[in-house]
């Protein structure tokens, strides 16, 4: 067993202040990479470009990376970096431009281009991140993960490196007020799936479990209130820690079919992630529960739940997409889950048949 996120997390209100002199030791040009909206939204760009101009650090704004970025956003990014002389990266926002960035650093550091970014085995160098959500749901901040999406084969991947971990992570709950009621909720879901895979995943780790329990009850006990009372700042700071909590399960056990079985419905379907997983959250737990039975009733006594009043609670979300897939997506799609990563995660061997049956039903 092992423990190790190498990442400095500061947590809570006024995060950022507290983060203030290890960001002034790690250059002198900040590239600020963010989507188009949500780092202005959400109030923390103006608190990082104050932050920066009282400390004296140049920075360039890098404002165009998408939801479920790809490639091509990636090498747009590694040329503003290179192009404005930059020697650290922060990153604000989602899983998205968070993502983004990490692949950012990593392809400036190590001249990547578009067909390398994936290359693992080049990576040498990083340039220092810091990030800081605006979403309480994927962890990246604390993963060493990187969720792409290569547009030529409409494929959505990710790779991990030790060299992906942010320096520093800035959680301030706050700054996940401004997201829309649906976003809240699908966010809130990725961590969900996060938490549970860390028990599906055959790297589960008794370690992890304190957080996973803790992680999945803040869940319950607080998705459902902070989605429709956005300004609770309690319910903000229980989904921030879980999505945390969530990240740093991940980033030990990987993710697995559950989140195998999502991506397609991302890249061909535009399904938000968050909802990808949402949505075949109960016939995850279906497949995997007889091989991890004993935790999984380690949990409910935890939660003082069981089973089916967990699944009446995932409906009580009303999570759909209304997906109807044709054989075409099956033909193409089914191969496509079989072949991803985090499927060597999954603790039994998953069949064609069984990815089926899930994606009819949705
Ligand atoms: P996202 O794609 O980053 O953002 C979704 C939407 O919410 C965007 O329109 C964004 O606006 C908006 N938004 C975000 N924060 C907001 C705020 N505070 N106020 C107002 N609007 C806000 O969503 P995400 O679910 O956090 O990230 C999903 C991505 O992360 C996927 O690509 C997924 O595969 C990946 N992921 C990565 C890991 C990992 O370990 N690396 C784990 C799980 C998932 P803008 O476009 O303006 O930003
Ligand atoms: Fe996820």
């Amino acid at each position: 067993m092992k423990f190790h996120i190498p990442t400095r997390v500061f947590f809570g209100t006024g995060a950022l202040s507290q983060a203030s002199p290890y960001i002034a030791n790690l250059g002198i040009k900040a590239l600020i990479v963010t989507g188009r909206t949500s780092a202005r939204k959400s109030g923390a760009l103006d608190d990082v470009m104050q932050l920066l101009d009282s400390s004296g650090i140049k920075w360039h704004l890098h404002d165009r990376i998408g939801e479920n970025p790809d490639l091509e956003m990636v090498i747009s990014g590694k040329q503003d970096f290179l192009d404005h002389g930059c020697d650290f990266v922060i990153a604000i926002g989602g899983g998205s431009p968070i993502d983004a960035a990490k692949a950012i650093s990593l392809a400036a550091a190590n001249d990547l281009d578009l067909d390398h970014i994936y290359d693992t085995a080049s990576f040498l160098y990083v340039f220092p991140l810091v990030a800081i959500p605006t979403t309480a749901g994927t962890g990246t901040e604390v993963t060493p993960y990187s969720v792409l999406t290569d547009a030529r084969p409409q494929k959505k991947a990710g790779f991990g490196s030790d060299l992906a971990f942010p320096a520093i992570a800035v959680i301030d709950p706050n700054y996940t007020i401004s997201q829309p009621d649906q976003v809240t909720l699908n966010t809130g879901i990725d961590a969900l799936s996060h938490l549970l895979e860390g028990i599906y995943s055959i790297k589960r780790n008794p370690l992890l479990y304190p957080l996973i329990f803790e992680g999945i009850r803040l869940i319950i006990e607080n998705l459902p209130l902070a989605s429709t009372t956005p300004d609770d700042y309690h319910a903000r700071e229980s989904l921030a820690k879980a999505s945390m909590y969530g990240g740093m399960t991940i980033a030990h056990t990987s993710t697995t079919l559950h989140h195998s079985i999502g991506y397609p419905l991302t890249s061909v379907h535009n399904v938000p992630h968050g909802l990808a997983n949402g949505i075949v959250l109960k016939p995850m737990m279906d497949l995997f529960y007889p091989a991890v039975s004993a935790i999984l009733d380690r949990l409910w006594i935890y939660l003082g739940i069981n089973r089916r009043q967990f699944y009446d609670w995932i409906d009580g979300l009303d999570m759909k997409a209304d997906l109807h897939l044709d054989e075409e997506f099956m033909a193409q799609r089914i191969p496509e889950v079989l072949a991803s990563r985090n499927m060597a995660n999954n603790p039994f061997e998953v069949t064609a048949a069984q990815i089926r049956v899930i994606y009819q039903s949705l």
